[in-house]
């Protein structure tokens, strides 16, 4: 449920509202966006059916309200009709820093895998000079075969630390489990959800819980509307640093691609959450020739950045290396998708 004030309701007035809920036993979140307060309030699935249409009475009567609408089956607080303005976010804890969600896109660059000290300096070197403003890395990897290169763990973490020291560079990287979040999390400035564990929602809670912000991925075989459910069990710990990311979706199509890039997903969410919409063009290409292509049509289509691989030598990469882009070709898309940017009115 959502109940919107009218502009020159208070602050006051929401957080009556958001109690009045609470006393019933169901959860409420303010937010002022757009010009207005919202509350959502969720949890009616542990209220019989029409259990809660007293409590509707109630709030209708409230002062201030303008709007109550009732949805039990839709995401929330993920959702345009709760916070109608784009949220926009720091990637570090201070607000100065590389912001996500404003006109200026999010480009995040750097190797699938930490494979070594010289590698991710090397690389991270690179992108920053490239123009990159922040860089990926995993050093916990999710890889389809247990006989893969698994990432470095810890020490990978710490090489991450290094090439932030010695660039400036916030880190994102993945978190596989639970139990591995307070160690990444110390480590990292924006936890990566991967596309194989969008519903885990153990992992999912504690990234909420965590307060740190995360980029979500799309689950290969996942609706935009599961997507959106998965961000919501971070948003419902009152997280709302959480960026949504498409990473190409599983078709018929395998033969010259690895994933299809569904580049619907990026009007279809702009329109339908706050979320900022990130696009991977190098895990929904799966090859470098088409990583440049797809990353202007993401911008094109409206995303609010990009996060592509980058390795100095793809033909020596522990994971991803057909899909990675040399350093030199990476500045190239950068410049490409400079254009785009300015014909949006954004820039990068
Ligand atoms: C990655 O970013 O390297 C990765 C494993 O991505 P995804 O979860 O989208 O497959
Ligand atoms: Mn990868």
């Amino acid at each position: 449920m959502i109940i919107t004030f009218q502009t020159d309701a208070s602050e006051t007035q929401a957080r009556a509202a958001a109690s009045e809920a609470e006393r019933s036993g169901l959860k409420a979140y303010v937010r002022f966006s757009g010009g207005r307060w919202a509350v959502a309030i969720v949890g009616a699935g542990r209220v019989r059916p029409g259990g809660a249409d007293r409590l509707n009475e109630r709030l209708a009567a409230l002062p201030g309200v303008a709007s109550i609408t009732a949805d039990q089956q839709a995401f929330v607080l993920a959702s345009r009709a709760f916070v109608p303005e784009t949220t926009s976010f720091s990637l570090s804890d201070t607000p100065d820093g590389v912001r996500v969600g404003g006109s200026r896109l999010l480009l995040i660059a750097g190797p699938c895998s930490v494979e070594d000290r010289s590698q991710l300096l090397e690389t991270a070197l690179a992108v920053k000079e490239a123009g990159a403003h922040a860089l990926r890395g995993g050093a916990f990897k999710p890889r389809t075969s247990p006989y893969s290169f698994q990432g470095l763990g810890e020490a990978g973490l710490e090489m991450l630390a290094e090439a932030r020291q010695l660039t400036g560079l916030p880190i994102v990287t993945e978190v596989m489990t639970p139990e591995d979040l307070p160690l990444v999390a110390r480590y990292a400035d924006v936890l990566q959800i991967g596309a194989r564990n969008m519903q885990n929602s153990p992992l999912l809670h504690a990234a909420g819980a965590s307060q740190k912000p995360v980029l979500l991925k799309r689950g290969m075989s996942a609706t935009l509307e599961e997507m959106l459910f998965a961000a919501e069990y971070i948003l419902s710990h009152d997280n709302f640093r959480v960026m949504v990311c498409e990473r190409g979706i599983r078709t018929f199509e395998n033969s010259l691609t690895r994933n299809t890039t569904d580049i619907n997903a990026v009007p279809v969410l702009k329109s339908i959450s706050h979320l900022p919409v990130m696009l991977d063009p190098s895990h929904s290409t799966g090859s470098w020739e088409y990583v440049t292509a797809i990353a202007r049509a993401a911008v094109a289509a409206g995303a609010d950045g990009l996060i592509v691989e980058v390795h100095p030598h793809p033909e020596q990469a522990l994971s991803d290396g057909a899909q990675s882009l040399k350093p030199e070709r990476f500045a190239e898309l950068v410049r490409q998708v400079s254009g785009i940017a300015n014909w949006m009115e954004r820039t990068v």
